[in-house]
């Protein structure tokens, strides 16, 4: 099996597509290639100013897959491991989750090969701007919406809104979603991929006759998915037991005491050192005795090396694309119920549009009914997923992929010669 995470991608489209049978129902389209190829790939050289004077140049990203179902939308990461073929994956999964959750966008990411963290803030935002300033006609509220992902945050969005109004002169909010509250952000949204994480492992966890107020769980990864998700899940009555960063793991067979954690993490330690728990490695957050386990952090984390040792038996994948290819396989016969990214993860991406809906009515909603309508879509995508997983007997990914494909599939063939 081919490692390159856009090759790996679209081998698991190919089999999840092929019961379809796309080119009987949409003959001479060549309809297989048009959702396997993104529309537009950017790749550019950015060069941003350091501290110190001198110049630092990295590569840069936009990939826009696909916008049969709505303008392109989807997140910026900065990461050292960024490159093309992760960009591509990441663009090709979230056309598949706007479509899963059929919210009226298509899919697109972007980012940058970059340390991040190591830079000064105004590092940060002379690079960001610049970012923004390179994508200033390929982006936009009709086009292309860019949004938070690894490392950035409502105040990268903040930034990019600042160069659109400066070099376009218009205050069009909807440009970027998951912008700070203070300048059109939506109340809800930095919690939405979370809250949408337990959202589907509450019914998933009905659906296996797992009472989360007897349940235990463990989270890999404590950024702004993994904590939201912990929170909830402890608020839900699970036992957070386990919870790893990039630095290490915390455990505690007793159940973390996760707002007292997530302090700890505010005053910028690790969570290795939280003195509520023992120090242990990551992996051994990953293969924890728990029910649950959350995956919220980069792609690949579960491999056919570390798969055999899991031991929950409900895994929510919070991150893009975290269990990889012979992972899956050893896990789905190990009876392992996985809520797949493209469904698990859609939350964020949810309240993103939520946020582009009340930019462009000028009109905002209060938290109650952002949670509400979030729930709302969320339910229905999972009972969607989740009925045809059990009426064709496939995984639930596997049913998640049906539904997103036939979706995009019908959106494309409609719009007749492109
Ligand atoms: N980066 C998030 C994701 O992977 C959110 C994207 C968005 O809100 O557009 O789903």
């Amino acid at each position: 099996m081919a490692t390159d995470p856009f090759a790996v991608a679209k081998e698991y489209f190919y089999r999840y597509a092929a019961p379809l049978e796309l080119e009987k129902r949409y003959p001479r389209r060549d309809i297989l290639e048009h959702l396997t190829t993104p529309d537009r790939s950017i790749e550019f050289r950015l060069t941003f100013q350091r501290d110190d004077d001198s110049n630092c140049v990295c590569q840069a990203y936009r990939v826009q897959f696909n916008d049969d179902r709505g303008p392109y939308k989807g997140g910026i990461r900065f990461h050292p491991v960024v490159d093309l073929a992760e960009t591509k994956a990441l663009a090709f999964w979230m056309y598949l989750k706007t479509a899963v959750v059929e919210i009226p966008f298509g899919g697109a990411k972007g980012g940058v090969a970059v340390d991040y963290q190591s830079l000064s803030l105004p590092e940060k935002e002379r690079l960001t701007k610049r970012y923004a300033v390179v994508l200033l006609n390929d982006i936009g509220s009709q086009k292309d919406i860019p949004a938070p992902d690894v490392n950035t945050s409502e105040r990268e969005m903040g930034w990019i809104l600042d160069v659109w109004r400066m070099i376009h002169g218009l205050y069009d909010r909807a440009v970027v979603t998951g912008k700070p509250i203070s300048i059109g952000g939506s109340q809800g949204r930095r919690e939405a991929t979370g809250r949408g994480v337990v959202i589907t492992v509450a019914e998933a966890a009905k659906e296996l006759g797992l009472r989360l107020d007897q349940a235990s769980a463990a989270v890999q990864g404590f950024g702004n998915v993994g904590s939201v998700a912990a929170s909830l899940l402890q608020q839900c009555g699970v036992q957070v037991r386990a919870v790893s960063d990039v630095g290490g793991g915390v455990m505690n067979e007793k159940g973390l005491d996760i707002p007292r954690l997530v302090e700890h993490v505010k005053s910028g330690q690790g969570v290795s050192s939280f003195p509520g728990g023992q120090a242990i490695s990551r992996e051994a957050v990953l293969s924890a005795k728990v029910d649950i386990l959350v995956p919220a952090a980069l792609e690949h984390a579960i491999m056919a090396e570390n798969a055999p040792a899991i031991q929950a038996t409900l895994i929510a994948e919070g991150a893009n694309g975290p269990v990889g290819p012979d992972a899956m396989d050893i896990l789905n016969e190990k009876g392992v119920t996985i809520i797949p990214d493209i469904l698990c993860n859609a939350g964020g991406v949810t309240v993103s549009y939520f946020e582009w809906v009340q930019n462009r009515q000028e009109f905002y909603w209060p938290l109650e009914r952002v949670n509400a309508e979030l729930e709302q879509v969320m339910l229905r995508a999972y009972h969607a997923v989740s009925d045809l997983a059990r009426r064709e007997k496939v995984t639930l990914r596997e049913a998640a992929y049906r539904i997103a494909i036939t979706r995009v599939a019908e959106a494309a063939a409609r719009r007749g010669v492109q």
